[in-house]
Order: structure tokens, then sequence, then C-alpha cells
């Protein structure tokens, strides 16, 4: 559960300024900003984003600050702030997706996260372009060869402790650790390193519903101005570098990004969410001529993975109604039958999901082949280009349960049967417009566009040369 996180760091009473009130700039303001902002980033070379808790509050995952934060609580002697959302059901929120979008375009050239939801990678953030700091609980790495691996599941570890699985590269094979950073521990280096490059090239940083706060992290932007850049802090809460800031907006990160998405004439794209299950089945002959044979649904994780997103599976049989139907109700999903005199047969599993999930069931049709298996296809799947084709086809047509065979081998060693991996859009979340309330026949005077949104600190940023 996403609270997990929060109960599992080690225990440590001073967690900075907590519960200050939030403030709200009066809709002109807003609307002078949003358009001072829209300029800046247009007129930005190297963009960078800085992100904290308040980008995915609107995604039900509590903050630490906020009025009910779980340090504000903590601080406050209350129990922790009610779950909403677990992280593996979250979903990445219209700021998220925004990002995603000015991403593509070219506009953004990185993401710095202190968050450790997952929420950027599953947006569609490539790796490359993402520094996460303070870890990501979906993903645990090899403490050899330093491969990642991203779960649909939440590593169960914390402080980069071994997790109990292993490297499945065949030639390394050591213990996995988990990559959430503890209080007190070093952020990793790799990304902390790529983090320090891009905040000193940046012209322009942006950072977004963070009160700046936990160090050595909120040091980052700095950097930036240090270099001669601008920094712009959208967040309620006042932070201690609001004077270091170009431009300080209080209003909610989700309708100041959907206003300059659409000033920058960028459309924000849907979030599809495509999870992967595997399928497999293994058989024997007996000496009375039937075969015993059996059946698992499992994580393309590991069989020993948990399964998050399934609920129960049914098994039916579309050409053998005199066989009976099963609903398997726990995982892992396994079936063990025993068939007479059949050579091929033809099962129907139709899984449910759980909540989270906006497809409520899906459907698989396989034949399960009790004979030699014709010889293996050997021909690769461009794996990014065949998920990349069922992402666009669900969000063109808004609909989940959308599935395809990503990989089809034989089990290993002495066992006959085979493993087929399905890749399954769970989830298509399209962005509705959030109105900034302000009346369109306010007519903003050009002296409030120029001055308003400026603060005096920043002047002597702008007069720093550029690096660009
Ligand atoms: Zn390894």
């Amino acid at each position: 559960m996403s609270l997990r996180y929060a109960e599992k760091l080690s225990y440590k009473a001073d967690v900075g300024t907590v519960g200050m009130p939030e403030l709200f700039d009066s809709a002109l303001d807003l609307k002078c900003k949003i358009e001072a902002l829209s300029q800046l980033i247009k007129e930005s070379q190297h963009l960078v984003v800085f992100t904290g808790a308040g980008i995915s509050t609107s995604c039900g995952i509590p903050d630490f600050r906020g009025p009910k934060g779980i340090w504000t609580l903590q601080h406050e002697g209350k129990p922790m702030p009610k779950i909403e959302t677990p992280f593996h059901q979250a979903r990445p929120g219209l700021t998220h997706m925004a990002l995603v979008q000015l991403q593509r375009a070219g506009i953004l050239k990185f993401i710095i996260s202190q968050n450790i939801d997952g929420l950027h990678l599953r947006s569609g953030i490539p790796r490359s372009q993402l520094a996460e700091l303070h870890g990501n609980c979906f993903r645990e790495t090899c403490s050899s060869c330093g491969k990642e691996y991203f779960r649909d599941f939440e590593v169960e570890t914390l402080g980069c402790k071994p997790t109990g699985r292993r490297c499945s590269d065949p030639e390394c094979g050591a213990k996995l650790i988990d990559t959430i950073v503890d209080w007190e521990e070093a952020l990793p280096p790799a990304d902390l390193k790529l983090a320090e490059k891009h905040s000193k090239k940046a012209d322009l940083i942006l950072c977004l519903g963070t009160s700046l706060q936990i160090t050595p992290a909120c040091n980052l932007p700095l950097k930036a101005v240090r270099a001669g850049g601008k920094m712009v802090i959208v967040n309620l809460q006042a932070t201690p570098k609001d004077k270091k800031a170009e431009l300080l907006i209080r209003a909610r990160v989700d309708e100041v990004m959907w206003e300059v998405m659409n000033k920058l004439n960028q459309i924000i794209p849907p979030f599809v969410r495509i999870d992967r299950i595997r399928m497999s089945y293994y058989y024997y002959w007996t000496k009375k001529k039937s075969v015993k044979w059996l059946l698992r649904l499992g994580s393309s994780h590991g069989d020993r993975a948990p399964l998050p997103f399934i609920t129960s599976v049914e098994v039916n049989y579309p050409n053998r109604p005199d066989l009976k139907q099963k609903l398997l109700k726990k995982q892992p999903f396994v079936l063990r039958r025993e068939t007479m005199h059949v050579k091929e047969l033809d099962v129907s599993l139709t899984l449910h999901f759980g909540e989270g999930c906006m497809c409520v069931t899906a459907n698989i049709l396989q034949s399960l082949h009790f004979e030699v298996p014709p010889e293996q296809k050997t021909e690769k799947i461009d794996m990014e280009c065949v998920l990349e084709t069922v992402r666009s086809r669900a969000a063109a047509e808004k609909q989940c349960g959308e599935m395809t065979v990503i990989d089809v081998r034989s089990l290993p060693d002495t066992l006959q049967g085979s493993a087929v991996e399905f890749a399954i859009v769970t989830s298509v979340v399209a962005y509705t417009p959030i109105l900034v309330q302000v009346p369109d026949e306010i007519e903003i005077p050009k002296e409030i566009i120029r001055k308003a949104p400026i603060k005096k600190a920043s002047n002597r940023a702008r007069k720093r040369p550029r690096r660009f």
C-alpha cells in the first residue's frame, strides 16, 4: 500500500516545516502568471522540470506537508492519512501526461523527481530522461551488474536492501535490491549526476508541487539559477526558495498545466496502461492414454511474483461442453486436469480485473497442444513497437481490453508445454479540461503581464549571462 513507504521510513522527528497554509493566487494574477510561464517555456532552449508530491495528490496519493499530508498529521499526533489509492493502482495525473507531451514535442529535456510513486515512468517518460532521486517503489536493481527491473507490484523492501529476487541475466544471477532511499542515505549517484548536469544546463527550471525542503534534492533547482537559468515555482505553500524564483504561482499544478498546454497548442495525450500476464501449461501422457495437464496464469515477472491487477480467472472449453468449467479465485491461478483422448484442447480464459483497472474483464482464447509442438519460431518481436501499436489503438478507440501476444516459448528442460506472454490494456484515461476560474471578459492590462508575475529577486538572475 502506498503509505507503507512513510511507515517504513526510519522515524525522523524533524521533517522540516509542515502544515503551512495553502495560498491561492487571485484569478487575474493566475491568468497573468500562466501567460508569463507559457512565454518562458516557448523561449526556453533547455527546459527541466523538478517534481514533488504535489503533482500526485490528484492521483489519490497523499503529499507530505500539505494540510492533510503525511508529515503534517504525524506532527499533529494524528494517524496517517487515509489511503485513497495504493501505488500500484494509481494512474498518472494530468500534469504527468502534460509532461509526456512536452517531452515528445522536444520542449522538455529532463525531469528530476523526488517522487517514488513511479508515475513518471508509468506515464511514458523514458528512463533516460528522468532522475528519480529518492528511488521508485516499482524498481529493483541488480547489486552486481546494475540491470534495472520495473515491476507491476510494489517492491517489498526499502532502504536499498535485498528483495529476495535475483537478476535474471543467466551470466549474473546476483541479488536484486530495492531503490528506495531512506532518510540520511546518499542519493543514487547515476541519477544525481544526470540531475546535476541538466540542472546546470537548464535555462528554465520548473518546480511543480514541491515545497523544496528535502536536501540535497531541493538545492538542484538553484544550480540552474546560479548558472543563469530562471526558476519558476508552482506550489500551494511557501517554499524556502521562493525568493530566488522568477515566477511564483500559487495554484494547483493540474490547473496551471492545462492552461499552459492550451497556450502552447499542445494536446495532453490519454494515459494507456498496459499490463503483462504469462500463461503457461505443461502436460504428460499416462499409460491409460489420458493427458494430465497443468495450466498456470501468472506474472511475467516470475512465478512467485504477485499479480496485482487480476482477481479471478474463469476457465471454459468452448468446443467441449462436456468438460466442467472452473473459477480460479486465488493466486497463483493454477488448474490441474486430466483429459482423455485429446491432442489439442481450446480453452477460454476470462480474466476478472480488480480495483484500479478500468477494464472489468478480458478474454483469452488459447489452444493447448498435447503433442510435440511444431518447430519454434525464432523471429524476434520488436516489443516496443508492438506495445506502441497496442497503445495507440487503445488511445484512439478510448477502450481497454485490447490484447496481444508478445512472446511464445517452449518450457525449459524436461517439461513438455509452452508459455505465452500477453500484453493487455487495462486502463485508458482521457484528461478533461480544468478551467481556470477567470471570466473571459477580463482584459489583462499589459503592465500587469509585464510586472505582476516577475519577482524582484529575479532581476539579478536575468542580468546574468545565459548559457545559450
Ligand atoms: Zn545482474
